[in-house]
């Protein structure tokens, strides 16, 4: 039996009429090769972002159900362009819509949940001989009263389309196809040295994610992580192996830094004078939680003379809301001051074992030191140790934490030993 492959082309591998014809040659390839296929696709280049702005210059406050149903067509061009180029070089294709392919979700729109996949048509398509091409980023609902209406599935959502189809399908091959070769140690293009992960686990790639790499949609990590499906990130560009994440090999993995992630995109809220006694917390924290204000790192210390500071991190853009909210609390509960500061970076070293093990904090920080780097917070997990420290910092950071756990170099069974040396 021939092997199913799913593969997913991001919209940057799609940005013009040249490219869409390479995708297609690619999977002609892998065709002729003697793979069944199942290809989800972005929307072509920037085209969500268009739709997006369109939309917001007819109105401040768009109807979702229209967002959505205006948002899935830029997948809806881009598939119906793969088929034709596909047909134009003799392969059989058809193009499908998210719930003509079977993807059913909750009525969530604009980042709507995959409830189930029904993958009829796709398994008849593939069985009467043609490469099947899937809209991604969509599905429809599947609730009695309104069957059908198309929803999306947050920014990034096709990759969370792939692994879904490929966890359904039983697939052999779940290919991520990017315009980067695969997942790397930290950002290229801040470190020269960064090098190119062969295989990470998938606990170890969603912290990295998490953390500000943006390689893949989390929630697709996730469904692959829940679905023990293998996925490639490859370069829709060369042919190179890519990045493979999967379970984590407990042999190779443990104790050793896999990766640095960068993110800029924080700020840090800080409140002064904080009355150190029960329900302060909850008072703070209570109405952000409310308002959907993802708090990130906290730090709460120590109590002097019954009052303490409190200081936490969330997205740069809700540092606004967050103030808005805060203030009245700040007043009704006495507080001396808030300030805030939106100028701060969050660094993270990131490796299954490495966040109770001593030596990489030690490391982490000594490093940081070196580099005239002060540490404004610091956080850990089992698997992480990250620092909030000033933006303007974060590219020396990134090379002195690169070169302190020797990312540059490949990896071998014994970087534990050797860390500890
Ligand atoms: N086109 C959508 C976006 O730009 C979905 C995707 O590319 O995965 O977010
Ligand atoms: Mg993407």
């Amino acid at each position: 039996m021939s092997q199913l492959v799913v593969q997913k082309y991001g919209g940057s591998s799609l940005a013009d009429a040249d490219r869409i014809r390479h995708v297609a040659r690619r999977i002609a390839r892998e065709r002729a090769a003697g793979a069944d296929l199942c290809v989800v696709v972005s929307a072509m280049g920037d085209t969500t972002d268009h739709l997006l702005d369109l939309a917001a210059r007819i109105t401040d406050e768009p109807d979702p159900r229209e967002m959505d149903l205006l948002l899935a067509t830029g997948e809806h061009m881009s598939g119906t362009l793969v088929a034709m180029a596909l047909q134009a070089i003799g392969v059989p294709a058809i193009s499908l819509t998210g719930a003509q392919a079977g993807i059913r979700t909750d009525s969530t729109h604009g980042r709507a949940r995959i409830a189930n996949v029904d993958p009829i048509r796709v398994r008849d398509e593939i069985a009467a001989g043609k490469v099947v091409i899937v809209a991604g980023f969509q599905g429809a609902t599947d609730e009695s009263h309104r069957t059908g209406e198309v929803t999306t599935l947050g920014r990034g959502g096709s990759d969370t389309t792939a692994v879904a189809l490929a966890a359904r399908l039983q697939a052999d091959r779940c290919e991520i196809y990017t315009d980067v070769e695969g997942i790397f140690t930290t950002d290229p293009r801040v470190v020269p040295e960064a090098r190119l992960i062969p295989v990470i686990g998938y606990e170890e790639m969603l912290e990295l994610a998490h953390q500000g790499a943006q390689v893949m949609q989390t929630r697709a990590v996730e469904l692959g992580w829940v679905n023990g499906v293998v996925i490639a990130v490859r370069s829709t560009f060369s042919d190179h192996p890519g990045t493979l994440i999967q379970e984590a090999d407990p042999m190779e993995i443990r104790d050793k830094v896999r990766g640095l992630a960068l993110d800029r995109k924080v700020a840090k809220v800080t409140l002064v004078g904080v009355p150190d006694r029960p329900g302060i917390a909850r008072a703070v924290f209570d109405p952000l939680a409310e308002a959907g204000v993802n708090i990130d790192l906290i730090v709460q210390n120590v109590g002097h003379a019954g009052a303490t500071d409190l200081s936490f991190t969330v997205p740069d853009v809700d540092l606004a809301k967050a103030r808005r909210l805060l203030d009245p609390i700040v007043r009704e509960l006495g507080f001396a001051d808030m300030t805030t500061d939106s100028a701060v970076a969050k660094v993270s070293v990131i490796g299954a074992g490495i966040g109770n093990t001593p030596g990489y904090a030690a490391r982490m920080f000594g490093a940081l030191a070196d580099a005239g780097v002060n540490i404004e917070m610091i956080s850990t997990s089992e698997i992480r140790i990250t620092c909030i420290i000033a933006e303007d910092q974060v590219e020396d950071a990134a090379r002195a934490l690169h070169a302190a756990f020797r990312l540059e170099e490949p990896e071998t069974t014994d970087s534990g030993a050797r860390l500890a040396s």
